[in-house]
């Protein structure tokens, strides 16, 4: 086995440190988060970098980039700015959905756009009524003449205060046999019209991924607006899953190395007794489990990743790499914290940043709860859900 990762990583890792150094300093990303908004020059930015075309195909002006290298980036992201990250990987995701199931015009029409950062998507499934149990949804959506009108609620729509349309998942069509997941479908639906109201929702943590409320009153979307068949667009989604699972595991892959990094400097500079406090046994031995965990989750990432890139079966260990790290960076930054002392509850500190942003990952894209499920049956045992 080679575990050197391809010089290529390094590089994307590289570039991304030089630009947050450069362009995104640490107060800029402070005041980002005070303001729970990323600017749309920065989408732009990335745009320009190449660093929105990671996984849409050369023809369309992207570079093609398997998960693994998606996911290097992700994690050296979330490093960074985690909230970035989360918006990153949902654009990621639904521009998986299109390059995977667009039509040829969909294709043309939308990824140049998206790799270029021109064209904002978000991804609307979760609605008020649940999250987890998201084949029981209740928007609609009927062809009105030659367009869909689109009725419902949507919760937790990340980026959608300043997107261009929105996946929405609806139905269209009646459950067939029993079947919720049939009769489902995508529809991309402007953003931008009276019929889509928007309230971004003040969260606790991950402040700047501009995840909101939508309310669609018979918001109108072309007839060519499906995403995938017609009434199959729960299985439309099911190929973009294991990536979003991946990318999302990267996320907290990045958080844990973030905090370590800070509490292992904190440890080194901070004096008390007359020694640093990293001398003392009590501060050490909680970063030694951390740093091991670190690693732990960052192969687990990379081999679930590796396998994708493969094009080979990697439910379970996307599965496992996407409980297992946010799990992981929940004890981390806590650990971290306690280094810190009372400085780490300080706003000026990026740990606290990242300890509220750690908050998310149990619950989102999908509860580990479901993960565990999903894992149990794996095992062969009975269905718990
Ligand atoms: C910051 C943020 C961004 C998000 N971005 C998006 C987005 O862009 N698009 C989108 O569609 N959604 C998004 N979500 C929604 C997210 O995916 C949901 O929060 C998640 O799926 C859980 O749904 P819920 O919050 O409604 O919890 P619920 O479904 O109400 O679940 C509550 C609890 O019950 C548990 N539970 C429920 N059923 C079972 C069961 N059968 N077995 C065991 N436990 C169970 C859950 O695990 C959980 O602990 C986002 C959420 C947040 C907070």
């Amino acid at each position: 086995m080679n575990f050197d990762p391809p010089e290529e990583h390094a590089l994307l890792r590289d570039s991304i440190r030089q630009y947050f150094l450069r362009d995104l300093p640490e107060a800029q990303i402070r005041s980002m988060d005070r303001d729970r908004r990323i600017p749309r020059e920065i989408w732009k930015t990335f745009g320009q970098l190449g660093w929105l075309g990671l996984s849409v195909p050369e023809a369309y002006g992207g570079s093609n980039s398997d998960v693994a290298t998606g996911a290097v980036f992700c994690e050296e992201l979330a490093r960074q700015y985690p909230s970035l990250a989360m918006g990153w990987v949902l654009l990621s995701m639904t521009g998986r959905i299109f390059r995977e199931h667009g039509t040829e015009a969909q294709k043309a029409e939308y990824l140049p756009r998206l790799a270029q950062g021109d064209f904002i998507m978000a991804f609307g499934m979760t609605e008020p009524g649940g999250g987890t149990d998201v084949l029981g949804l209740s928007t609609r959506a009927k062809l009105d003449g030659d367009a869909w009108s689109v009725q419902g609620q949507k919760l937790f729509t990340t980026l959608a205060d300043d997107a261009d349309a929105i996946l929405v998942l609806c139905r269209t069509d009646p459950i067939e046999n029993g079947k919720r997941a049939r009769g489902l479908s995508l529809i991309l639906t402007p953003r931008q019209q009276d019929a889509v109201e928007v309230r971004r929702l003040e969260l606790m943590g991950m402040r700047s991924g501009g995840t909101c409320e939508v309310f669609l009153d018979e918001a109108r979307a072309p007839a060519d607006a499906v995403l995938g068949p017609r009434g199959r667009g729960w299985y439309t989604l099911l190929s973009s899953l294991d990536e979003e699972r991946i990318l999302s595991a990267a996320i907290y892959v990045g958080i844990t190395a973030a905090a370590l990094d800070i509490a292992v400097q904190y440890a080194k500079d901070r004096t008390a007794f007359e020694r640093p406090i990293g001398a003392f046994q009590a501060v050490q031995h909680p970063l030694a489990e951390v740093a091991t965990e670190l690693e732990q989750i960052r192969l687990l990432t990379q081999k679930a990743a590796w396998l994708l890139s493969q094009d080979r079966e990697c439910s379970r260990e996307a599965a496992m790499a996407k409980l297992a790290a946010t799990e992981t960076a929940l004890r981390a930054t806590d650990s971290c914290m306690r280094v810190l002392g009372g400085y780490g509850l300080v706003e000026e500190s990026p740990l606290e940043r990242l300890f509220r942003d750690a908050r998310l990952g149990p619950f989102s894209p999908i509860s580990n709860e479901m993960v565990k499920n999903f894992l149990g049956e794996r095992l062969g045992l009975p269905r718990s859900y």
